[in-house]
């Protein structure tokens, strides 16, 4: 069977004139599935009924499986998707007053070992399908729109963030047609400025993403030198911090009214002094990249041997980059009790996947509808 979630939609069209059907064919498929959420090829009304019949026979439309929904008190929802073999990936919705943000992953585990994210202790399993990366999107917006009761026209998903497990650069002909998908306007409509690949630093693949599809970048820095990024991000030993920083200025290059975020997650005693952030200062202005910072408190898992920073010194670092001249916020830590915050989706995915009849369903608190104003139908 044919998912028809893996194809962008110029993939979908070539897959529907193979069977012989014309380009608005392909195009009615599309908003079918990702407009309106729609699974079962009977119900694609305006769809001939051969072409249906021959679609039933070959394709289907196949989001992840789900094993387990957590609701936060705080309005986040966790969903977890089975991936089969006793395995999980976590995708999170964080809905604030003006947006939604879906936190999406893009890999079963990670190859990259950062020293304080509990995927990167989990180790690399596998790729997820495009359709199996849109299909987090597709399950959520429409989970969430039914449920909220939100009128046809109105998104339950304003923004996309690709910093759920995995490294998504190191996926990237999976990320690709998935990436087309959030910006196509016959299925999500996002603009390119509300969806973020966060990278922690894959140079060639960050120059392909600028040329392929620029969407907002964020980049996961953490340190401010090459002798402790080295010992944090073990990627950095293989594009060191001036590969990083030149590969960050051809992407605003391209695109000169964007920004960089540049995150970094505040570990006590490791990388949140002042001095560092005087280093920090003068890399990036060194590189003269249009840049923000993220300051992530740490979330600690258990063996990971690290803390996090003390929230007074988490404000004297932000302070001293504000003071800088660059704008810098610090996130909330969102849907702690149900641990969803960042780095600790993996958190014990083994035990948690055995079965769907254990699925929680608490009840599951969204903020009003006044969140957005934003249009499915007229995205940008
Ligand atoms: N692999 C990508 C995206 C997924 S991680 C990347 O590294 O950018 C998303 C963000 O969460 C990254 O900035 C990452 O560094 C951060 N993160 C990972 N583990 C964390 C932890 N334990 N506490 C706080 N932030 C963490
Ligand atoms: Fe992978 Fe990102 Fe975690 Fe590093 S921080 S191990 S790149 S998911």
């Amino acid at each position: 069977m044919v998912n028809l979630l893996d194809f962008d939609s110029d993939q979908l069209i070539a897959y529907c004139q193979g069977l012989g059907e014309k380009r608005f064919r392909a195009i009615q498929l599309l908003r079918w599935m990702h407009q309106k959420g729609e699974a079962d090829f009977d119900r694609m009304s305006d769809l001939a009924r051969p072409f249906r019949g021959t679609l039933s026979a070959a394709a289907e439309v196949n989001a992840l499986p789900v094993a387990r929904e957590h609701a936060s008190r705080d309005g986040t929802v966790k969903w977890l998707f089975d991936v089969g073999a006793g395995e999980a990936v976590e995708t999170v919705f964080i809905p604030e007053d003006d947006r939604g943000t879906l936190c999406v992953s893009s890999q079963v585990g990670c190859a990259v070992g950062c020293r304080f994210c509990s995927t990167g202790h989990q180790g690399f399993s596998r790729n997820l399908s495009a359709g199996q990366i849109i299909g987090q999107l597709w399950h959520a917006e429409h989970e969430l729109r039914r449920r909220l009761a939100l009128p046809p026209h109105q998104r339950a998903v304003t923004n996309v963030v690709m910093m759920g497990m995995g490294e998504p650069l190191q996926n990237y002909s999976a990320l690709l047609p998935a990436l087309r998908l959030m910006l196509d306007d016959n299925a999500y409509g996002l603009s390119r400025r509300r969806v973020t690949v966060s990278t922690s630093g894959v140079v060639p693949m960050i120059d392909r993403l600028r040329a392929d599809c620029p969407v907002a970048l964020a980049v996961s820095l953490h340190a401010p030198n090459d002798a402790l990024r080295d010992q944090l991000v073990p990627l950095n030993r293989k594009y060191p911090l001036v590969e990083l920083m030149a590969a960050c200025r051809r992407y605003i290059e391209a695109a000169p009214r964007d920004f960089i975020t540049f995150e970094y997650c505040m570990i006590d005693g490791v990388n949140d002094t002042l001095t560092h952030a005087r280093e920090l200062l003068a890399l990036v202005r060194g590189a003269a990249v249009a840049c923000k910072f993220n300051l992530i408190p740490f979330n600690p898992f258990a063996q990971s041997g690290l803390r996090r920073s003390r929230p007074e010194v988490v404000s004297a670092f932000a302070a001293a980059l504000d003071e800088g001249g660059f704008v810098t916020t610090v996130r909330k830590t969102r849907g702690d009790d149900i641990d969803a915050a960042c780095g600790q989706l993996a958190g014990e995915v083994r035990d948690r996947t055995d079965a769907p009849s254990r699925m929680t369903r608490a009840p599951v608190r969204f903020m009003p509808a006044r969140r957005t104003t934003a249009r499915v139908e007229r995205a940008r």
